[in-house]
């Protein structure tokens, strides 16, 4: 029997609605592993655990295997007959047997020691195989240790039924994985409209509704949804008026971004003549045919990282090679401005143990876990250098905090051209190379970091997480994180002014990039270019083509007189009521 509606309220994260059944998807990984000594007598029925779950562990991947069909690229496929090569080897087996026979422990713990210390030893090596067989390693510990302590996992990759995610949390590397064509909705009690999560739900078009605190103990597998991404309201169990409202509403929003479409192709200027250019942000390479459908004028950010969180994670030079250049064929002359690994914080790959620090977001994150893993960072700055030949690429720094860092980055591309060269590999060059800037320490020296950038691009969702200092990914503070809010402007007009003194250009690849509401405030203060999630494209356009240049630099000397963020927010609101109107 459905229960009586109720409706909860959270951050629209991913505009769209959608209605359909919740599966509440809970995956606490792994608890600690206890450790025990077992008698000498209980050895063999330990090691006869231990094949038995080898035996299921197979079974599990030749399922996957089968079930997936051709839908596995090659290199995911590849994975999988490397897991099942590992499970078939000799010498793993033959060193948790050792191990056994020597400890008398546990064979959950003999597994996993045996396991921990080799992914160790693989990552201590230069060579970037043998970082991906690290990887492979740990995924074939967690399966046998899940099958030993009998923990069920259900596997994302394999949905096979429509559904809405319901989760506390969901991981980046989560929504890579999962069957992004069953998966029509998510709901989560944590996120923000910042954190990666929505910023790949909205890359993928999935409707998504975050911060509901919530959601996950009051909506049970099954439970119908009625999700509006665009509100940020999730109905559970609705009546079948609501539903019949939901649906009006939905073809209402379909409509509106198809009457859009038609102005794809006229420019993104003022009234009064004043020309910026609208770009897109991407994370996966094959978005870049949906940046042109929206008409984007280039990628404003490519978010490389998220090659790297993918299954089947193209960490090796020829695959990061032949993504950034589909990407580039694809763009044809148009810009496209590769971001360097932005790792750390919430996108975080096991076998660099990312995940152990106690505040990854102020930790080993971007262009410093770049810089101290120079091999890896000159492996991608030659993909691109490569790729270049393809299109128009340039190349941006994350999180630069000083000149030093960014000094180092480009002594590490100088080298990663040297190598080039020395191999006879062609690229073209003159690329520019620009700075993020998204930690106050940057904004605050724009001037100085001017002297050697060919452009500025601000990252305003974490300047604004670390100007205010409110975590992007924390539900509880969401409410502080206030773009409008005065320092973030005076660091905004203080970058755009920077980089205008020193006759370069100030781009924004955060998400205040893309929302309408902020538009006018972003074109007086000057900002030349505005990257966003390609499907915002059309409105930030429309909301362009209708304003006056001279209007909006009166808003930004109006808005950078108040004293709180929702002062400004209210003014600039009321100032679009009267300048803005959408027919
Ligand atoms: C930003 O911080 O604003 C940004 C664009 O980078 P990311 O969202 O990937 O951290
Ligand atoms: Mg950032």
């Amino acid at each position: 029997m459905l229960r009586v509606m109720k409706e909860l309220s959270g951050i629209p994260a991913s505009p769209g609605l959608v209605t359909g059944p919740a599966l509440l998807y809970i995956d606490e990984g792994l608890p600690e592993i206890a450790r025990y000594t077992i008698p000498g007598s209980r050895l063999e029925a330990e090691w006869t655990r231990l094949l038995e779950a080898f035996e299921a562990a197979g079974a599990e991947i030749r399922t996957l295997k089968e079930r997936a069909g051709g839908n596995l690229s090659a290199e995911q496929a590849g994975i999988l007959d490397a897991h099942l090569i590992m499970l078939e080897d000799p010498e793993f087996r033959g060193e948790i047997r050792a191990r056994l026979e020597k400890t008398l422990e546990n064979i959950e713990r003999v597994v996993y020691e045996v396991t921990h210390d080799l992914i160790q030893k693989m990552m201590t090596l230069q060579d970037a195989s043998f970082r991906e067989r690290a990887v492979d390693i740990a995924d074939v510990s967690r399966r046998l240790l899940s099958i030993l302590l009998s923990i069920k996992r259900i596997s994302l990759a394999e949905l096979e039924e429509d559904v809405i995610l319901v989760a506390r949390d969901l991981l980046p590397s989560d929504l890579l994985s999962m069957n992004r064509d069953r998966v029509k909705g998510i709901v989560m009690d944590m996120g923000s409209r910042t954190s990666h999560t929505a910023i790949l739900a909205r890359a993928f078009e999935i409707p998504a509704v975050l911060g509901l605190s919530t959601a996950s103990r009051e909506i049970l597998t099954g439970d119908i949804l009625m999700l509006n991404g665009s509100l940020g309201s999730v109905g559970i169990n609705p009546s079948d008026i609501n539903l019949e409202r939901y649906r009006q509403d939905a073809g209402y929003y379909r409509t509106k971004i198809e009457g859009l479409l038609p102005a794809r192709d006229l420019p993104a200027e003022t009234l009064d003549g004043f020309r910026v250019t609208l770009k897109a942000n991407i994370e996966m390479p094959e978005e870049a045919d949906q940046a042109l459908h929206y008409g984007a004028g280039g990628i404003g950010l490519y978010r490389s990282e998220f090659l790297f969180l993918s299954p089947g994670a193209a960490a090796k030079e020829e695959g990061q090679y032949l993504a950034y250049s589909r990407v580039l064929k694809t763009m044809g002359e148009r810009p496209v401005t590769i971001r360097t690994l932005d790792l750390g914080g919430d996108k975080i790959l096991p076998e660099f143990h990312l995940a152990e620090e106690k505040n990854p977001l102020l930790g080993w994150r971007a262009l410093r876990f770049c810089l101290s893993t120079p091999e890896l960072f000159r492996t991608q700055l030659r993909a691109i250098l490569r790729a270049s030949m393809e299109g128009n690429v340039r190349i941006m720094f994350p999180m630069i905090s000083g000149i030093g860092e960014l000094e180092a980055a480009l002594a590490c591309l100088e080298e990663a051209k040297a190598e080039c060269r020395e191999k006879q590999q062609p690229f073209r060059e003159r690329i520019e190379v620009g700075a993020m800037i998204e930690i106050p320490s940057a904004a605050l020296t724009a001037d100085i970091l001017a002297r050697r950038s060919a452009f500025f691009s601000i990252g305003t969702n974490d300047l604004l997480q670390y100007t205010l200092a409110v975590d992007r990914g924390n539900e509880k503070v969401n409410y502080l994180a206030n773009p409008f809010h005065p320092a973030m402007l005076r660091l905004l007009r203080q970058v755009i002014d920077g980089a205008h003194a020193a006759g370069i250009k100030a781009a924004m690849c955060g998400e205040l990039a893309g929302d309408t509401q902020a538009a006018a405030l972003l074109l007086g203060l000057g900002l030349d270019e505005f990257s966003m999630n390609a499907r915002s494209i059309p409105f930030v356009k429309q909301v362009i083509r209708a304003l006056r240049m001279e209007d909006c630099r009166e808003l930004a000397l109006e808005a950078l007189q108040c004293s709180r963020p929702e002062e400004a927010a209210t003014l600039t609101g009321a100032w679009m009521a009267r300048h803005f109107t959408e027919d």
